[in-house]
């Protein structure tokens, strides 16, 4: 299980920010989606899916829900 540095900030003395370094707090909605960084990534996933599979795959917000869902 992750926690997000905003659920940690909650109970020690750590920022609640990002840990991208981006400067926008760090919650489950911007850690796996929002954060310009992570949506690099995701960009990467999508184009490489392309790439090896050939699926052209919808990427949006749902998927890293789902994920957080099959890990509970
Ligand atoms: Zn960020």
């Amino acid at each position: 299980m992750h926690y997000t540095p905003s659920v940690i900030a909650k109970y020690s003395k750590t920022s609640d920010r990002c840990w991208r370094n981006c400067g926008i707090v760090g919650d489950f909605t911007h850690i796996f989606w929002d954060c310009q960084k992570i949506m690099e990534f995701w960009s990467c996933v999508k184009a490489e899916l392309r790439r090896t599979l050939g699926v052209d795959l919808l990427i949006n917000m749902a998927m890293p829900l789902v994920f957080k869902l099959n890990l509970e």
